[in-house]
C-alpha cells in the first residue's frame, strides 16, 4: 500500500471552448505585449561578435548571418571539388567565379546604413492587429449575441486581461464580475493610453542605449567583417563619443596577400546624429575637397564622409612618417585601423598619463615637430589638437581622431590651426616644460607666417584677415584642383 494512497486519476473535464478561449486569450494578450513592447535590441556590451554569440534578436539579420553561413559551406564544398577534380594536374580548372562568398571589398553591400534610421524600428509592428470578431457565437436559437449583457459583462471583465501587463486591473479577473460596455470602454481607452504612454518611455530607453553602442544594420557589417575572416574577434567597446563608437578587435586574415591586418585594430563607427552634423558641418561644408559633393548629400552621406575624410587624413600622416593609426578597411560608416595599446587595453590618452619632466620634454618636441610635419607635408591642420586626442604609446606620442581635420587653405583653417596651438602650449606650460613656446610663437613655428601681433585679439585680427585674403583669392582664380585623386589615397571601399 503506498502511504500517499492512490493518486487522483480523474481528469478534470475541460472544453474544447474553453481551452481554445484560453490560447486565444494568450495570444491576443501576446500580440499586444508585442506591441507595446518591440523587440529590444540588446545594446552590445563585452564582447558580442564571435562568429557564434551574437545577438539574433531581429529576424532580418538572423536570416542574413544563415545565409552567409551557407554561402560558406557551399564555397567549401566547392572547393573539395575542385582540389579532386584538379588533383596533381598542372592545368587545373578553377571553380573561383561560382563561389558565393567573395572577398570582403568586392562587396557592394546594398542597404545603407544609418543613425537616423533607429528612430524608425523595422522591426515594430505600427499599431497592434486587431482580429475581427463575429459578433455572436452559438447556433440557431441558442444564438448569444454580444449584446447579452451577462455573457458580454463577463467577457468584458475577461478582455481586462488583454490590457497591457503593467496596466493594474485588481482582481476583478477571478470574480463573477460583469463589466457594462461603457465601463469596460473607458478602462480600455485608458489603459491604451497608458500604454503608448509607457511605449513611448520605453521607446526612448531603447533608443538611447542603441545609440551608446551600434544599430542592426552596423552590427550586420561588422559581422560580415568577422565572418570574411578580416577580424578574428570584436572583443568589446572601447570608447564611445558624440560622434563615434570605438571597438578592439583581433585582426584575422586579409582575402588581398599583399595586405596584412593588424594583430590588433580599432574599429571606429561613426555615428553622427542630425544635430551634431550640424555642428561640425563647418568642417566639411567649406572644406573643397568636398565642396562638389556636399550640396548633393544627405546626412548618412555626410556621416560617411566623415570615416572618408578620416581615413584620407590618416593615410597622409601614414606617408609622412608620423605616429597615427594605419587604416586597415572603410566599409561605409565604419574605418578599421591599426590599434594603439596593446592586449586590448588603449595606450592612455596624454591627459591620463603622468610623464616625468624628460618625457614631457620629449613629448612636446615631438608634438612640435608633428605639428609641421601635419602642415607642411600633409597639407593639413588638426583641427582638434589636445592631450584628448594624443596617446602615449611606446614612449611617444599619437596622434588620432583626424575626421575633422582640413587642409590649411580651409576657410577657418588658421583659426583651427590657432586654436589647436593653443591646446598644446597650454598643456605643456602647465605641464612644467619650460620650453614650450606661448600660442603665438607656435602658430608661426608650425605655419611658417610672421604674424607679430603681441596679444591674442590682433593676433586672431590678422589670422582672419589672411584667411579672408584666401578666400577672396580662391574666388578670384577658381577652385582648386582636388588633391583627391593625386595623394596616393587607399580606394574607398563602397560604391
Ligand atoms: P571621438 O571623435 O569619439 O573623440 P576618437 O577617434 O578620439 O573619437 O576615439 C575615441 C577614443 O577611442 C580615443 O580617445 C581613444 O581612447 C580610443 N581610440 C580611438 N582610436 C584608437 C586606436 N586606433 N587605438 C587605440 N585606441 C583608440
Ligand atoms: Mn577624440
Amino acid at each position: 500500500q503506498c502511504p500517499w494512497g492512490a493518486p487522483n486519476t480523474t481528469s478534470i473535464s475541460c472544453s474544447l471552448a474553453d481551452v481554445m478561449s484560453e490560447q486565444l486569450a494568450k495570444e491576443l494578450q501576446l500580440e499586444e505585449e508585442n506591441a507595446a513592447f518591440p523587440e529590444v535590441v540588446a545594446a552590445a556590451e563585452g564582447p558580442f561578435i564571435t562568429g557564434e554569440d551574437i545577438d539574433t534578436s531581429s529576424d532580418l539579420m538572423l536570416a542574413q548571418m544563415l545565409q552567409m553561413e551557407f554561402d560558406r559551406e557551399y564555397d567549401a564544398q566547392l572547393r573539395r571539388e575542385e582540389k579532386k577534380i584538379n588533383g596533381d594536374s598542372k592545368v587545373s580548372i578553377s571553380f573561383e567565379n561560382y563561389r558565393k562568398v567573395h572577398p570582403y571589398d568586392s562587396d557592394s553591400s546594398e542597404d545603407e546604413v544609418d543613425w537616423q534610421d533607429t528612430r524608425h524600428d523595422p522591426y515594430r509592428a505600427d499599431k497592434p492587429t486587431t482580429t475581427p470578431r463575429k459578433g455572436f457565437i452559438g447556433k440557431g436559437k441558442d444564438i448569444t449575441t454580444k449584446h447579452d449583457e451577462v455573457v458580454c459583462g463577463r467577457k468584458n471583465t475577461a478582455r481586462m486581461e488583454n490590457f497591457a501587463p503593467e496596466f493594474q486591473v485588481g482582481d476583478g479577473i477571478g470574480m463573477d464580475l460583469k463589466l457594462s460596455n461603457q465601463v469596460f470602454n473607458a478602462l480600455k481607452q485608458h489603459a491604451y493610453s497608458e500604454e503608448r504612454r509607457s511605449a513611448r518611455l520605453h521607446e526612448k530607453k531603447e533608443h538611447s542605449t542603441a545609440e551608446k553602442a551600434v544599430d542592426p544594420k552596423t552590427r550586420l557589417l561588422l559581422y560580415k567583417m568577422v565572418n570574411a575572416g578580416m577580424l578574428e574577434t570584436i572583443t568589446g567597446c572601447i570608447s564611445t563619443g558624440k560622434e563615434s563608437v570605438v571597438f578592439h578587435a583581433y585582426g584575422g586574415k586579409s582575402a588581398a596577400e599583399d595586405k596584412v591586418i593588424p594583430p590588433e585594430c580599432a574599429i571606429k563607427v561613426f555615428k553622427t546624429t542630425l544635430n551634431e552634423f550640424k555642428n561640425r558641418d563647418k568642417y566639411i561644408k567649406d572644406d573643397y575637397r568636398f565642396k562638389d559633393r556636399f550640396s548633393k548629400l544627405n546626412p548618412r552621406k555626410i556621416i560617411r564622409m566623415w570615416a572618408e575624410k578620416e581615413m584620407h587624413n590618416l593615410t597622409r600622416m601614414q606617408h609622412a612618417g608620423i605616429p597615427c593609426p594605419q587604416v586597415v578597411i572603410l566599409k561605409k560608416h565604419v574605418l578599421v585601423m591599426s590599434f594603439i595599446g596593446q592586449d586590448q587595453v588603449p595606450a592612455p590618452k596624454l591627459k591620463d598619463v603622468t610623464l616625468n619632466s624628460e618625457d614631457m620634454k620629449k613629448a612636446y618636441y615631438q608634438i612640435l615637430n608633428m605639428m609641421q610635419q601635419l602642415y607642411k607635408e600633409c597639407n593639413l591642420v588638426h583641427a582638434d589638437l589636445s592631450e584628448y586626442n594624443m596617446l602615449w604609446h611606446d614612449g611617444k606620442v599619437w596622434l588620432i581622431d583626424v575626421s575633422q581635420s582640413v587642409e590649411p587653405t580651409h576657410p577657418h583653417g588658421l583659426e583651427f590651426l590657432f586654436r589647436d596651438c593653443r591646446n598644446v602650449s597650454q598643456f605643456f606650460q602647465k605641464g612644467g616644460v619650460a620650453e614650450a613656446l606661448n600660442e603665438r610663437e607656435l602658430f608661426n613655428a608650425v605655419s611658417g607666417l610672421t604674424i607679430t601681433a603681441d596679444n591674442e585679439v590682433d593676433f586672431q585680427a590678422e589670422i582672419e584677415a589672411l584667411e579672408k585674403m584666401n578666400e577672396d583669392h580662391v574666388q578670384n582664380h577658381g577652385k582648386k584642383l582636388s588633391m583627391f585623386s593625386s595623394d596616393g589615397d587607399p580606394p574607398i571601399c563602397d560604391e
